[in-house]
């Protein structure tokens, strides 16, 4: 048996030290799929937040001005420090959040191999020369770290939405001032304890839980945070947008989605219905690349529905811990009732309900993996993220249908599509406007890509090359008179 609790820290870490909070007051975590209370974290807010920045600020000139390759070799450390507790750090991140075991070991997995990523990718962080216009000048352009990072990430990736900005922050010398989600917070206080262990100065990451509000409003207030990097919901990301005014912060958002799922006529049914399993139902349809809208062409319609049911059938709800499982309950009941508003919606405008449709017998926050059909864009799930185990399928004709009914939505993050047509696969290419495009392939997610959104889903990228820019400033030096 893994030790997860040897992991479950219930306590913050600011400055190199393990506080409570000032007040002393403390918020219970829950887990999911028992509605067991398995621990507390100290209920933080402005006060604790701003000794946070404090250490953050005074850590950072050691971080950034420590050698390239000392810092990179703690990020080698990290990486090691992840993959040897694996096993223990993923059973912590199924307790308190739910989803099955083998996804929870993936994420940490990832959330490695971003880690040794902005390691490499910290050593190729060059600059330019670039020709003067005029003799006896030269231009450099040069690169540098932001400074302070203040973070902020959600329940449903609570460990490797953490790495795809604490990686890139520690690689190129920045601190980390972070505040994980209230529900899942012991995956988000590991990074702390990882850090500690691995040898980071006091003061290079800071992790605080409690009052979103306050902890955000510190960050946002202080003119020391150069950066705040968000993942979660589009509303709360555009309010932080708006604080960010004051101080002229550089801000990665991170935000919804509604990713459409379009099948062609000339797909690979197999494939493509293989891929909407893995793109709907993985963390119970909790993730903002989900497959949200499933576009069919007619001619393949039934064909496609006949095999999406059987694949949905054969899926294994339960807890997360348990073998053989493939998807968990949702976070809370709140998540349930918004699937099941989503579905009455559907049902009243026509849709009919082809596999679950119901809570799940296991109770709490369990929901069977449901598939509907006869799903029109009038319907609330055409335009709202679902965020559950729903799979409404639509139908349509032509290719530009298709592409009109997938852009018709504020969000812009991932989307899907099958088909073996090489020049329609490059008309996909030009004419979706979504940040991440899936072609023949459910699932996209990798280190070495940038992944981020466009419209309301989202500014700035995690991963690839462009996820280390994000923390660097560029500054130019003219040099004259040469
Ligand atoms: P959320 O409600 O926006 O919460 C995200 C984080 O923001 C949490 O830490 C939360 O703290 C905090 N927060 C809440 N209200 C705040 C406020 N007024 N000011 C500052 N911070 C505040 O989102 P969620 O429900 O946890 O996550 C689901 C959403 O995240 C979905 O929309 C999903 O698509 C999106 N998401 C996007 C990506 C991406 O890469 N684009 C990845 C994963 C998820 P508390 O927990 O304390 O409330």
């Amino acid at each position: 048996m893994a030790d997860w609790q040897g992991w479950m820290r219930q306590a913050n870490y600011v400055a190199g030290e393990w506080i409570g909070a000032d007040s002393g007051q403390t918020i219970d975590v829950t887990n999911p799929a028992t509605g067991e209370v398995i621990g507390t974290v100290p209920a933080c807010g402005e006060a604790e937040t701003m000794r946070a920045i404090d250490a953050a600020a005074a850590a950072f000139p050691e971080l950034a001005g420590m050698g390239l390759m000392a810092r990179v070799g703690l990020l080698w450390k990290l990486h090691d420090a992840l993959m040897d507790n694996q096993a223990a750090l993923a059973e912590l991140l199924t307790v308190e959040m739910g989803k099955p075991l083998t996804e929870a070991m993936g994420e940490i997995a990832i959330g490695a191999q971003y880690v040794r990523w902005f390691a490499e990718e910290a050593r190729r962080a060059k600059g330019e020369i670039v020709p003067a216009g005029v003799n006896g000048r030269r231009i450099l352009v040069t690169k540098h770290p932001v400074g302070v990072v203040g973070m902020i990430t959600p329940w449903n990736f609570p460990s490797s939405m953490l790495a795809r900005k604490v990686a890139p922050a520690l690689a190129v010398g920045c601190t980390v001032v972070a505040k994980p989600a209230t529900a899942t917070p012991y995956s988000g206080l590991a990074w702390a304890a990882l850090a500690e262990e691995v040898g980071y100065p006091a003061g290079a990451v800071n992790v605080l839980t409690g009052s979103a509000r306050a902890i955000a409003g510190a960050m946002m207030a202080r003119d020391e945070v150069r950066k705040v990097t968000f993942t979660g919901s589009t509303e709360v990301g555009k309010e932080l947008i708006r604080q960010s005014a004051d101080t002229v912060k550089k801000v990665s958002m991170e935000l919804g989605g509604n990713a459409p799922f379009i099948v062609f006529d000339d797909a690979d049914l197999d494939a493509a219905a293989e891929g909407a399993i893995v793109s709907k139902y993985r963390n119970s349809g909790q993730t903002c690349v989900c497959a949200n809208r499933m576009y069919v062409q007619a001619g393949v319609y039934d064909a496609f529905v006949e095999k999406l049911v059987e694949k949905t059938r054969a899926l294994k709800v339960g807890d997360g811990r348990e073998a053989g499982v493939a998807q968990g309950p949702l976070i809370d009941k709140d998540a349930v009732a918004k699937v099941e508003e989503l579905l009455d919606d559907a049902k009243a405008k026509g849709a009919q309900v082809a596999l679950g449709g119901s809570r799940h017998q296991l109770g709490g926050s369990f929901f069977q993996p449901t598939v509907v059909t006869g799903a029109t864009q009038d319907m609330a799930f055409a335009t709202e993220e679902i965020f559950g185990p729903l799979a409404p399928v639509f139908r349509f004709e032509t290719e530009e249908e298709a592409i009109e009914m997938a852009n018709a939505t504020r969000f812009g993050l991932a989307s899907y599509a099958y088909t073996s047509d090489l020049g329609r696969a490059f008309r996909l290419n030009e004419k979706l406007q979504y940040g991440m495009i899936g072609i023949n392939s459910g699932l996209i997610t990798t280190v070495e890509a940038p992944f981020g959104g466009v419209k309301e889903s989202g500014l700035g990228k995690e991963g690839g090359s462009q996820g280390l820019e994000d923390y660097l400033d560029t500054k130019y030096v003219c040099i004259d008179g040469i």
